[in-house]
């Protein structure tokens, strides 16, 4: 089945409005490939940088929000308001908000659901700690937070969800699954998504894998029968190394 890779950049708690305008416009001057592209600056990022791409393919996102209707949630952020600022697309469940935020498949759920119920694209992140994969619960890790993080999301709001896997040892690290490791998690994680749900949904739904992706591997990685798309921290921060990921996303088109 053919998927269109999708080519996300985290820019996580980085930048400034002038960077992000910048970075954000020379990523929109690109021309479109086969490959989506999508960008999650900082939050108050987001409407500049929704202005600097607007009529180009480039896809602007958020990097959290909360799953409440607006009110006294100080410090937050709703669905809503991410769609009332042009973003399309929210990252949840992403290994620092799990491990540095305490965030629990629960509230993440909770979050999918009213991400997809706003409108929004849903990329789920789920992925083991180096200490998991080393005993050997890589899969049960992963089966717990698929099932966590889908619980009630019935197969016709698949169709605005992307999982992304991102091995906690591989995000920021500079170690990078290899292209066998992020194929088996992948394959895993589609069946899983067969028998929860049909071969339809599996067979439709966008894997992408994160981890410490950059020019030099991404190729490798995004041509895995399994790996439809890259989330991508690091190499996302700078249009030279993010630039030749959206190409090789391109190239590796399905
Ligand atoms: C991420 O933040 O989702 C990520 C994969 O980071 P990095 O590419 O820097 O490992």
């Amino acid at each position: 089945m053919k998927r269109r890779p999708l080519i996300a950049g985290n820019w996580k708690m980085n930048g400034s409005s002038a960077f992000a305008v910048s970075l954000a416009k020379e990523l929109a001057a690109e021309p479109a490939g086969a490959a989506e592209v999508l960008i999650c600056p900082p939050f108050p990022y987001l409407p500049a940088v929704v202005a600097a791409v607007q009529g180009s393919h480039v896809r602007v996102g958020g990097q959290n929000a909360w799953h409440e209707p607006p009110g006294a949630f100080t410090g937050e952020v709703s669905m809503d308001m991410l769609v009332d600022v042009g973003c399309k697309a929210v990252i949840l469940g992403h290994s620092e908000r799990r491990h540095i935020l305490n965030e629990n498949d629960a509230l993440i759920n909770s979050k999918v659901r009213a991400a997809r119920a706003a409108g929004l694209q849903a990329i789920l992140c789920v992925g083991e700690l180096l200490e998991e994969r080393d005993a050997g619960t890589t899969n049960a890790v992963l089966d717990t937070q698929m099932t966590g993080g889908l619980a009630g999301v019935d197969a016709a709001l698949l169709d605005g969800i992307v999982i992304a896997y991102e091995p906690v040892w591989a995000i920021g690290t500079g170690r990078t699954a290899s292209p066998a490791q992020a194929q088996e998690a992948h394959a895993h994680l589609r069946n899983w998504l067969r028998t929860r749900y049909n071969p339809a949904a599996a067979d439709g739904m966008r894997i992408l894998y994160g981890g410490s992706v950059k020019a030099d591997n991404a190729l490798e990685l995004l041509q895995q029968p399994d790996v439809d798309g890259a989330l991508v921290g690091g190499a996302s921060l700078k249009a030279a190394s993010f630039l030749p990921i959206i190409r090789a996303g391109n190239q590796a088109a399905k």
